[in-house]
């Protein structure tokens, strides 16, 4: 391995070291990547979300204030001031903490009145509440599939939508690829008990969209069921902001819509929405669910208010289509490759890891906030910098990105 140049790449091929080896190899890495200034993750924000945000250099320890192309709180809902009410009431009436798990003393009429808008605003009969969109997503799937099912995964649905499906088997389809999830389902046949196609509404790496109304029309064909993440769809994709069944007109029609609080809804926490039998069911099968404390009152309530706002001021999810259109047309302008990306994530895909490091950090040092994306997230060749919009950039943050965009990419030799 060249030490004057390691990679996250060089570090996951060491599968023979034990667990302390691997720490102080991995250890390692990162002292280099510092010492390169090339580490930029879990930079430290000294304020809440917003389009703009004071961060702590890593280096210096001086407050930057950059322009915030790294959140997924699309509609800048954790600032708005109806949710943060909506949290304060809560936290003053019921406290900081539910003080149990759901099914033994700690659920709230909160907790109820989510469940039921939820399943409302995701037009399904009933729907349950996590206090993690990973733990929603994984937790589900393990309870729900085992040795006698099948799993049938797009290749670049969520972690936690592949780490639910330890416990069953497990086949991919080509990324959004019809024929590849028809010709899986052909070779799947009837050998298992339940089939189910799992995939992601908006992904995250890539922010395209999944072909939601084929995936469903194949799915009946072969007798399978459809889950469908709708993490970074909800709020932003669909007139309503309801999310891709919405933008499909598949409302009601789509087996298991999953979900997380966590992006366009401005909370944490995370949710399954589907037939009241399956809810129930999981209320008593699904252990992330059983075996964790129920979601604070704060978060409840506020989320509440998030899912109200969506609905009723329309203007942020304009004002982030806006926003979208214009920062695409820019970065296509400038010669930039965004993949198939047709939301608010953007992959600026430049595939060598060492330019993807120095063109963060020329960017850090421009004032603007993105995220390397390497491998294992994604295959080497598709190394990437991850930019995410929201509603509330002005054209000037995003101009002033584009223009640091443009120098960093010369300088590199990407565009
Ligand atoms: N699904 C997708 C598609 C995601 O991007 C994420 C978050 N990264 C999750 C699920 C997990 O959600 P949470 O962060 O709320 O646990």
């Amino acid at each position: 391995m060249d030490s004057a140049n390691l990679s996250f790449s060089d570090f996951f091929n060491m599968h023979d070291l034990d667990i302390m080896e691997k720490a102080n190899k991995y250890y390692e890495l990162l002292e280099h990547l510092k010492e390169k200034q090339h580490l930029h993750y879990k930079r430290v924000a000294i304020e809440g979300s917003g389009p703009v945000r004071k961060i702590r250099d890593s280096y210096s320890g001086k407050i930057k204030e950059m322009v915030y192309l790294a959140s997924n709180d699309y509609l800048n809902l954790t600032r708005h001031p109806k949710v943060i009410e909506a949290g304060r009431i809560a936290l003053e009436k019921y406290g900081a903490g539910a003080g149990s798990v759901p099914l033994l003393g700690g659920t709230l009429d909160i907790h109820i009145e989510l469940e039921e808008r939820v399943a409302a605003f995701k037009g399904c009969e009933a729907a349950i509440i996590y206090t993690s969109g990973f733990g929603s997503n994984s937790g589900t799937l393990l309870s729900m599939l085992h040795k006698e099912d099948v799993a049938i995964l797009d290749m670049l649905v969520h972690a936690s939508i592949i780490d639910g499906c330890k416990n069953t088997n497990v086949k991919f389809f080509k990324h959004n690829d019809m024929d590849s999830l028809e010709s899986v389902l052909k070779k799947v046949k009837d050998k298992y008990r339940t089939k189910l196609i799992a995939v992601d509404g908006v992904y995250s790496m890539d922010g395209d969209i999944a072909p939601l109304d084929k995936i469903v029309e194949i799915a009946k064909k072969y007798g399978a069921y459809v889950m469908v993440d709708e993490a970074h769809a909800t709020g932003v994709i669909g007139k309503n902001g309801r999310g891709t069944p919405e933008y499909f007109n598949l409302e009601g029609k789509v087996d298991i819509v999953a979900g997380t609080f966590s992006k366009a809804v401005g909370g944490v926490g995370g949710f399954i929405a589907t037939n009241k039998e399956l809810v129930s069911l999981l209320n008593f099968y699904s252990r992330t669910y059983m075996f964790s404390t129920a979601m604070t009152p704060q978060a409840t309530a506020s989320i509440t208010e998030a899912l109200n706002v969506i609905e009723n001021e329309p203007d942020r999810r304009e004002r982030l289509w806006d926003n979208i259109r214009y920062f695409k047309k820019n970065l296509e302008n400038l010669g930039f490759s965004l993949g198939n990306s047709e939301t608010a994530i953007f992959p600026v895909i430049i595939g060598d890891e060492l330019k993807v490091r120095e063109m963060c950090r020329y960017l850090h040092d421009a004032d603007i906030y993105v995220n390397p994306v390497l491998y294992p997230a994604v295959p080497k060749r598709l190394s990437r910098i991850r930019m995410s919009l929201m509603c509330d950039h002005t054209k000037e943050h995003l101009d002033k990105a584009l223009n640091a965009l443009e120098a960093a990419g010369k300088k590199y030799g990407v565009i």
